[in-house]
């Protein structure tokens, strides 16, 4: 029995203007063969793929295909889209015959002249192996799953959670729904409802009781007990993609049971349809939630720079947030980070102690925000290199490149070279600071923040200011979007 495992992970976000190329999959950490199954062995859903599979008693062999993943940006160029196509395509065709396929993909992935990567991935990897042979891709919950996903695989296996903490464990239950169609002889059958709403990722927090997505996660977990339930999800979709096919998706695959897949479908997709409107999240105006922070006299405050999240593929050196924070004198630790390649090259030039004055941010986006002049000290020299676990990864490594501190008062601004997870504890660690202890902490995420920082923030805002990932994004200008569309068209019926 040999089982082919792959992976492709980026998510696009259509509304930055830095295109997504080659070189951001290969700098990110491309692995082929044997070399990314012993790499990958206790990291993220491939790492749960290969744990799993090697518990099998059948001792499957496991084919390694390939590892693509690039951190989330820009619509990939169309020439990026038919490599990773061709890595993926060439690698199968190599190994062949398997007996299964099993891969790790995002599912919010977008090209130039291809707006459905993973679709098309799924299409070709079915061509290649046809109609008998089993493929189980596992999807981010904010992927945007399309009819030709669903048609070209047996099942789609979509994480449960956001903050994003179950990424492992939906590579478990990946593996598993494909050892119940190859080994045990399910006979998957998929109901696909596409939701014709769109819903900010702020408040669609399912590990909060008070939020509404708390009870949707129980429900699909409840779901995927009944033996008769292969797999249920539910994927609330990456906002900022003007795309043809975008919507909210529920998706359940059953045993051998179409009707049962569709009612479970039609009743769950009503469900979340009624509840739209419980997702609109509340922003705190950016000088509000400053001051805010401020007044209070001790404890840390975490302001969520939504619009510039880099995990929602935003370019991440919007400067709105540290304007606003370089007007007062704070009595400990600010922390906040911006993605400023240029910068980091002046300060490594300049030295540690001496003081910089220099423009900064608004140069990967300039539409959102312009670039400001600060004035401060190099503080120190790093590498952002850190593994990261939590909300996004289990043991992923992560490099984000020569980074520097500069510091302006109590304000210490984090630069890095490269886009990442500015938001993830182990990078403030990775550039000296302990960031539970801040006075003040500028995470560059909407919701997948909160796995790290809930329990140790006095207080957490979530602040209205310009950028590529807006939480009221339906008054951004879109294009290709499917309409009738939640929220853009408020009267609609489903
Ligand atoms: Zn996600």
């Amino acid at each position: 029995m040999r089982i082919a495992l792959g992976q492709l992970w980026q998510e696009t976000n259509t509304f930055n203007p830095l295109p997504t190329t080659r070189a951001d999959f290969e700098q990110f950490g491309v692995l082929r063969g044997a070399e990314m199954i012993a790499a990958m062995s206790d990291t993220n859903e491939l790492g749960a793929f290969i744990q799993s599979l090697r518990a099998w008693p059948e001792r499957p062999e496991l084919v390694g295909l390939v590892r693509l993943p690039a951190w989330p940006s820009g619509t990939a160029t169309n020439e990026t889209f038919r490599w990773l196509l061709d890595e993926i395509v060439n690698s199968l065709k190599r190994e062949l015959p398997v007996d299964a396929v099993l891969l790790a993909l995002h599912g919010a992935m977008v090209a130039d002249g291809a707006p459905d990567v993973e679709g098309e991935v799924l299409a070709a990897v079915r061509q290649l192996v046809g109609p008998k042979i089993p493929i189980v891709a596992t999807l981010d919950l904010h992927a945007n799953v399309t009819r030709k996903m669903v048609e070209s695989s047996d099942a789609l296996v979509l994480f449960h959670t956001a903050p994003h903490i179950d990424v492992f464990e939906t590579g478990l239950r990946g593996a598993r729904v494909l050892r119940r169609v190859l080994v045990e002889g399910a006979k998957p059958k998929t109901a696909f409802q596409k939701i014709p709403m769109v819903v900010p990722a702020e408040r669609a927090n399912t590990q909060n009781p008070e939020s509404v997505s708390y009870a949707f996660r129980e429900h699909l977990q409840a779901l995927e007990h009944d033996s008769r339930v292969l797999t249920a999800g539910l994927a609330t979709v990456q906002p900022w993609l003007d795309i043809p096919e975008l919507g909210t998706s529920v998706i359940v695959t059953t045993d051998g049971e179409a009707d049962l897949a569709e009612g479970l479908c039609r009743e769950f997709s009503q469900s979340v349809w009624r509840r739209r409107r419980d997702y609109l999240p509340e922003l705190v105006p950016l000088e509000e939630a400053v001051r805010r922070a401020h007044d209070h006299s001790d404890g840390l405050v975490v302001l969520s720079d939504s619009a510039d999240a880099t995990t929602s593929g935003a370019p991440g050196d919007s400067n709105w947030v540290l304007h606003e924070l370089l007007k007062y004198k704070w009595s400990g630790p600010v922390l906040v980070a911006l993605v400023a390649p240029e910068v980091v090259s002046a300060a490594a030039k300049a030295g540690v102690g001496a003081e910089l004055t220099t423009p900064l941010g608004g140069v990967r986006d300039n539409r959102f925000s312009h670039p400001i002049t600060i004035t401060a000290r190099v503080e120190r020299l790093f590498e952002s290199k850190f593994v990261i676990s939590g909300h996004l990864a289990k043991n992923l490594p992560i490099d984000m490149g020569f980074s520097a501190v500069l510091r302006s008062g109590d304000v210490s601004i984090l630069l890095t070279t490269r886009s990442g997870p500015h938001f993830a504890p182990e990078f403030f660690r990775a550039a000296g600071f302990d960031p539970f202890t801040a006075r003040v902490l500028v995470a560059k995420s909407p919701c997948g923040f909160r796995a790290a920082y809930q329990s140790h923030a006095r207080e957490i805002m979530v602040v209205r200011a310009p950028g590529c990932a807006p939480s009221d994004f339906w008054h951004y200008e879109y294009r290709n979007i499917p309409r009738p569309l939640w929220p853009w068209d408020d009267d609609l019926k489903f």
